[in-house]
């Protein structure tokens, strides 16, 4: 694996900021998260530590004569998003965390100046990460592509080209939205199988899908495919993905060639990116479901690893908002079910010479496990609307209604290892 464990790892490492060394913070100093927020009329680079932002754009500027960040990396961060840090090379954003985890800690000389430059995340104006120039999304996981095709296909579940191929369609960037966002109920042509003809009417089916996005770092000259031995070099880092989804609209119009405007509505992501870095303690052994065949060799790499992140999904319905109840959890996954890793769907989509792009984002598909209750959508918990799920004892789901939000949270947890987590990705229906 590219990514190694050091000292900015060690559980021993404390910070100064009181907030981080809580044991239930999703932001300790081994995390490090980044994230773009307003600051007064400009956006800045900051970082999560603790409940708290620091400013690394704001700190960067006003003290880059006193502290050992290399000019070029200075200046990646005073631009007003991450597109100019996402195309850093893998040493440089190294060389940064190892920085950024100094001026944090507790032997730090530079505390009265970091705080100075520290805010409330409670408080914060979260903007886009970047500008997202191109967004794919995959099809990566076998327990939903095996539960989603046997409600429209039952003697042919799987196409059999899925077990071979990392299936995925190029979505809408323009679209993506950060948490905490509003998503309005698209309209769009719908034919339901008691109707001859089609209508143009509200969707009566919206969905969401549990997934985490990847930012690509550098990128791939137009024509040379990247190899799988270093796709994890062209991992920024991830973050929550909710790729909302209208049902109906989108099992009228997805024959014969995929997903269109039952996706390109709304996309919500989490306002933190996760770095890879981050993620290093948290990788386990990926391993392939028994029975299938070997990968190409393009997409093989043994040991192939995958970082274990537990995600959940929960529904806030109004009434739940009224009685002041907490979200409803209704789907327990994890990053690790996917059948593709991150690194094999960047080989993949990489493999015919197309160039990925420094800021493109991937989504990794809806992230479901082999136990119903870790179904990443409405769709597979509810069996296509049959089934209605409990959020209350008086109040049930087929499918999302206005005023309904959904929050999508994730964590990693692993021995010898302080536990991390992603923030949150949090939007809510309008009509
Ligand atoms: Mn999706």
């Amino acid at each position: 694996m590219i990514f190694t464990l050091d000292e900015t790892h060690s559980p021993k490492r404390n910070s100064f900021i009181t907030s981080a060394q809580s044991q239930t913070t999703e932001f300790p100093i081994q995390n490090l998260p980044f994230a773009v927020a307003q600051n007064g009329n400009r956006n800045s680079i900051m970082v999560g530590i603790g409940d708290l932002l620091f400013n690394l754009s704001a700190f960067c500027e006003a003290h880059s004569q006193a502290i050992d960040i290399p000019s070029v990396t200075c200046s990646a961060l005073l631009h007003s998003d991450m597109s100019k840090l996402m195309n850093l090379s893998f040493s440089q954003l190294l060389t940064l965390r190892h920085s950024i985890s100094n001026l944090l800690c507790e032997s730090s000389v530079h505390k009265d100046k970091i705080l100075a430059h520290c805010s409330p995340i409670a408080q914060a104006q979260f903007v886009l990460p970047t500008i997202i120039g191109d967004y794919t999304d995959f099809y990566a996981s076998y327990y939903h592509a095996q539960t989603v095709g046997k409600m429209f296909r039952p003697d042919q579940p799987l196409m059999p080209n899925y077990v071979h191929v990392p299936i995925g369609y190029h979505g809408r960037s323009s679209s993506i939205r950060v948490s905490p966002s509003i998503v309005k109920r698209p309209k769009g042509q719908i034919k339901n199988p008691d109707q001859p003809l089609p209508t143009y009417s509200s969707t009566a089916k919206l969905d969401f899908e549990v997934e985490l996005g990847i930012f690509i770092r550098g990128g791939n000259q137009l024509g040379e495919p990247i190899p799988i031995e270093s796709a994890e070099e062209y991992i920024f880092g991830y973050c929550l993905l909710n790729d909302w989804s209208a049902r109906d609209i989108q099992s009228w119009e997805y024959q014969p060639l995929g997903p269109f405007l039952g996706k390109s509505f709304a996309t919500t992501i989490s306002p933190f990116v996760i770095t890879g870095f981050a993620l290093t303690p948290f990788f386990v052994a990926h391993k392939r479901i028994a029975g299938l065949p070997s990968t190409l060799p393009y997409l093989t790499k043994e040991p192939s690893l995958i970082p274990d992140i537990s995600i959940t999904a929960s529904i806030l319905s109004p009434m739940l908002r009224k009685t002041s109840s907490s979200p409803k959890v209704i789907c327990k996954t994890n990053n690790s079910f996917l059948l593709w890793t991150p690194a094999q769907c960047i080989a993949h989509h990489s493999s015919n010479g197309c160039n990925l792009q420094s800021g493109d984002l991937l989504g990794t598909g809806t992230i479901s496990g082999p136990e119903p209750s870790q179904a990443g959508s409405l769709l597979e918990l509810t069996a296509n609307g049959k089934t209605p799920i409990a959020i209350s004892n008086d109040e049930g789901r087929t499918f999302l209604l206005d005023g309904d939000s959904v929050l999508l949270k994730a964590t990693c947890t692993a021995n010898q290892a302080v536990s991390i987590g992603f923030g949150e990705a949090f939007a809510t229906i309008e009509p």
